[in-house]
Formats: C-alpha cells, structure tokens, sequence
C-alpha cells in the first residue's frame, strides 16, 4: 500500500515541496507519495481530519496555517516556542517546526559561526520567529528589523518566555545600519518572484561592507539583497539549503530514515531551473 504524506496551505498554486519528497521516495524505492492540498482556512480542521482518518502518515504545513493548525494538534515544545507548526506526525497527531532546524543547519554547512555573531533578522513573521529562536539557542546577539515595529517587540517577548538569556532587541533599519553586522538574515517576501527588483534593505541606508547575507527567498536564485551584499564585498546565500533541510528533517520524522540530502538538492534546483 502506498503510504502518503502532504502539505497544506492555501492557495496553494506552486510548491517545490511535492517534487523534492517524490525524488527522495523514488531514490530509496519507497512506495510514499507526498501531495500537494490546497485547504482554505474555513475549512482547515476538516483538512486535518480527513487525510488522519484516510492513514496520511504526516503533513506539511504552509502559508497561512502554520500558527492555525496548533489549535488542532499537540505542539510540540519546539513549535510552542516558535508559535508555529510547519510539520505534522499525523499517527501521534503531534506538530513541530522544522524550519528552525533547516535554518541552522543550513548555516552551519556554510561554515557560518553563529555564537557571539552580531545578526540582523529582517521580518518578524513566522519564518523569523523560527530564525531568531535558533539563533538564540546558538549564542547569536540579534537585532530584529521589522516594518512593523511593535510586531517585532511582541516577537521577541513571546520568544523571551521560552528563553530567558536571550540576547535580541528590535531598531529601525537605519538603527541598524550604524551597528557592526556580522550576519543579515532577510525573513520577508521582499525580492520574492515576481518583485525582484525589490530589496528588504531598502535605498539611501547604507549598506554594510563585507557582510555574509542569507536570503530565506529562493525563488530568484540571486535577489537584490544578494547582489547588494556581493557589491559592498560581502558573501550571498539563498534559501534553497533552509528548503532542502526543513524537508529532509520531516522526511526523517515520517519515514524514520535520513533523507537522500543530495537528491532532494537536485530536485528542487531542477525545478527551478524550469521557471
Ligand atoms: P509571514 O509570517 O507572512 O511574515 C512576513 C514578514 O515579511 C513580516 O515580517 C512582514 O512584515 C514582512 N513583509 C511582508 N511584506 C513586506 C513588505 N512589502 N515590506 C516590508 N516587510 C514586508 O511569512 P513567513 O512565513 O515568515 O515567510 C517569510 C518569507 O520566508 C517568505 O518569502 C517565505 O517564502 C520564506 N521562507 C523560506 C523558507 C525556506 O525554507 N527557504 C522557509 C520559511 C519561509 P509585517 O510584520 O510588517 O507585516
């Protein structure tokens, strides 16, 4: 019997997802199959039931459910620290957060030292929430740059519960600028396809010289941030890497065997080379 897994969200029109766990299911010849569910947020606790009582093993979960769907499962420390679920065993009903994971992991495999580093996340969304988390845990000093300033101040708070020694505070972007940045870590949509000549540091604050930036942003592999970080002599990242590794570690939760990393790479880089 094939045994199916899944990511819900909605409008859930594109995602890399289904194609990077198909390949990883292929590789290892696993009869799995991993599917993309698009659930409207009226109808999110019937999108939950109906794969669990049709012996789904697990879910992915995206845009705009990860903070809904914790009303709807057991979250687990992780993801009650992060306020958000993005991965769900369906067999134990329990969510967790992966994103935080890929996230590290994915800077620890470029080499980049985390504890003491002087980083400034940009959005403090979901994604954001799961970065300034890890980052705490490794030892970071982080300031959080945000459009909305309060929604900052209420993240780090929230965040502040799980983590008492947590050394974040929140500025504006032209605040920031005058700091020494080791890091810069763009958690928004800015310069996401198809804006992508748009750029979370915005013109006239000067940007950092020498700086390593890491773009959660995937989709176009180099966005403008990157290449500003490129001109002031500075190093780029994308986000594909977080992608890959949020993937592979629910991958490892579901199938309880490590996931194929470099197949998965593979996958996701050829669908984005189509368009
Ligand atoms: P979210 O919860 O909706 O948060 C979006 C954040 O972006 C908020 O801080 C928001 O600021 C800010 N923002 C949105 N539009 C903006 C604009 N025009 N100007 C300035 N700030 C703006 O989304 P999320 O789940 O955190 O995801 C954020 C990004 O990370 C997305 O692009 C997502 O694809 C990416 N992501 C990538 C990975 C990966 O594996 N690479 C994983 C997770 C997320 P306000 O608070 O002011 O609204």
């Amino acid at each position: 019997m094939t045994e199916k897994v899944g990511i819900i969200g909605y409008p859930l029109t594109y995602s890399l997802s289904p194609a990077m766990h198909n390949a990883a299911f292929q590789a290892l010849g696993l009869d799995w199959e991993y599917e993309l569910m698009p659930i409207p947020p009226d109808i999110l606790r019937l999108g939950l039931r109906e794969p669990a009582q049709h012996g789904y093993i697990g879910l992915n979960v995206t845009i705009p459910h990860k903070q809904a769907v914790m009303q709807f499962v057991r979250a687990d420390e992780l993801a009650r620290a992060i306020g958000a679920v993005n991965t769900i065993d369906l067999r134990t009903n329990v969510g967790t957060n992966t994103d935080m994971s890929g996230l590290i992991d994915d800077l620890n495999a470029h080499g980049i030292a985390l504890n003491g580093a002087k980083v400034v996340v940009l959005g403090a969304g979901g994604a954001a929430r799961a970065a300034v988390y890890g980052l705490g845990q490794s030892g970071a000093q982080i300031t959080v740059v945000n459009r909305t300033l309060e929604t900052a101040r209420t993240m780090i708070a929230n965040l502040m519960i799980y983590n008492r020694n947590l050394n974040a505070d929140v500025m504006t972007l032209d605040e920031a600028a005058e700091h020494p940045i080791d890091l810069i870590i763009n958690c928004t949509s800015v310069g996401m396809s198809p804006n992508v000549d748009e750029s979370p540091w915005i013109e006239g604050v000067p940007f950092p010289y020498g700086v390593t930036v890491y773009d959660m942003v995937y989709r176009p592999a180099q966005t403008r941030l990157m290449t500003q970080a490129e001109m002031y002599g500075g190093r780029a990242i994308g986000g594909v890497g977080m992608l890959v590794r949020q993937g592979a570690a629910a991958f490892q939760l579901w199938t309880g065997i490590d996931a194929p990393i470099d197949v998965m790479f593979d996958a996701v880089r050829s669908q984005l080379a189509k368009g």
